[in-house]
C-alpha cells in the first residue's frame, strides 16, 4: 500500500512548546473505515496530536495530509469543511434547545457567518436530523430539551452534531468518560457503526473498551509512537508494558 492510499497521512510531525517537543517527528497513517485508538501515559502528546490534525495547534514541522491534500497552514474552521470533526471531552451542546434543534443548527448551513444560529428546517435538513438521531440512538428524544439528557446521551448528541457536518475523519477524546456500563456498550456499538465509510481516531484509557473497539492501537510516549498494532500485539509488547500498561 502506498502512503497516498491512506485517508490520513501524518508525516514527520513536530511541535515544540518553549523548546519542549510535545510531538517529536511523528508519522502515522490511518485508513478509511478504520477505528484507530491512541493510548499512552499522561503527557505522551495524544491530545496535542489531535489538536494538530484539527488545526487548533500549529505544527512546527512535518506534514498532515487528508485525502492527499496538505492541511498544514489551513485554519481550523476550514478543516471542518474538509471533513474533519473533533469532539472534546466536555460536550458543547445547546442545553436549552431540543435535541432536534441542536442537530438542526449543526447542519453546515445552520450558522450564519457571524456565528448566530439559523433554523432553516427544510425537508433535507429534517431528513438528515432524523437519520442522525436514529444513528446516535436519540430517535425517540428529538423533542427533549438537551439539558435534560443523561450524561451519555449528551455525548452521543454531540457526536450527532458532528455527524450533521458529514465528517470523513472523526476524532474523539475519551468518549466514555463518566458513562455507565450500558452507555459504554452503546457507545462501542455507535463508534463501530460510524467508522464505516470514514476514519475514526479515539483517545482512550479504558483498556477493556479499547479491546472492544480498536481495529488498530497506536501507543504514544514522549511525543513519539512507541508501538502500533493489534490490541494483542501492543498488550504483549515489553516496551508498552514498561511505560504504560504495567503501572
Ligand atoms: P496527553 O494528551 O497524552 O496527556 P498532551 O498532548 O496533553 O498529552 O501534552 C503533551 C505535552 O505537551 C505535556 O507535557 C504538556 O504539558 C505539553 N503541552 C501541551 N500543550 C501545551 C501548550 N499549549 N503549551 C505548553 N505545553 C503544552
Amino acid at each position: 500500500m502506498s502512503n497516498t492510499d491512506f485517508a490520513l497521512a501524518v508525516e514527520d510531525l513536530t511541535v515544540s512548546f518553549d523548546g519542549f517537543k510535545a510531538i517529536d517527528d511523528l508519522t502515522l497513517y490511518v485508513d478509511k473505515d478504520e477505528l484507530r485508538v491512541i493510548i499512552g501515559p499522561n503527557g505522551a502528546g495524544k491530545t496535542t496530536l489531535l489538536d494538530l490534525i484539527c488545526g487548533r495547534t500549529k505544527a512546527s514541522g512535518g506534514s498532515i495530509k487528508f485525502k492527499n491534500e496538505e492541511l498544514t497552514g489551513i485554519e481550523e474552521y476550514k478543516r471542518v469543511r474538509k471533513g474533519i470533526g473533533r469532539k472534546f471531552q466536555t460536550p458543547s451542546i445547546y442545553e436549552n434547545l431540543s435535541v432536534f434543534k441542536n442537530l438542526e443548527v449543526s447542519f453546515p448551513e445552520g450558522r450564519s457567518v457571524f456565528g448566530a444560529l439559523k433554523f432553516s428546517c427544510t425537508d433535507t435538513v429534517k431528513q438528515r436530523v432524523n437519520a442522525v438521531a436514529q444513528e446516535i440512538g436519540l430517535g425517540d428524544a428529538l423533542d427533549m430539551e438537551a439539558g435534560l439528557l443523561s450524561h451519555g446521551q449528551k455525548q452521543w448528541l454531540e457526536i450527532g452534531m458532528l455527524l450533521m457536518q458529514e465528517p470523513e475523519l472523526l476524532m474523539l477524546d475519551e468518549p466514555i468518560a463518566g458513562m455507565s456500563a450500558r452507555e459504554r456498550e452503546l457507545t462501542a456499538d455507535l463508534l463501530k457503526r460510524i467508522c464505516i465509510g470514514r476514519s475514526v481516531i479515539v483517545i482512550e484509557h479504558d483498556m477493556d473498551f479499547v479491546a472492544q473497539i480498536a481495529h488498530k492501537v497506536t501507543v504514544m510516549h514522549q511525543g513519539k509512537i512507541l508501538a502500533e498494532g493489534s490490541m494483542e500485539e501492543v498488550q504483549s509488547n515489553p516496551k508498552v508494558i514498561d511505560v504504560y500498561l504495567g503501572h
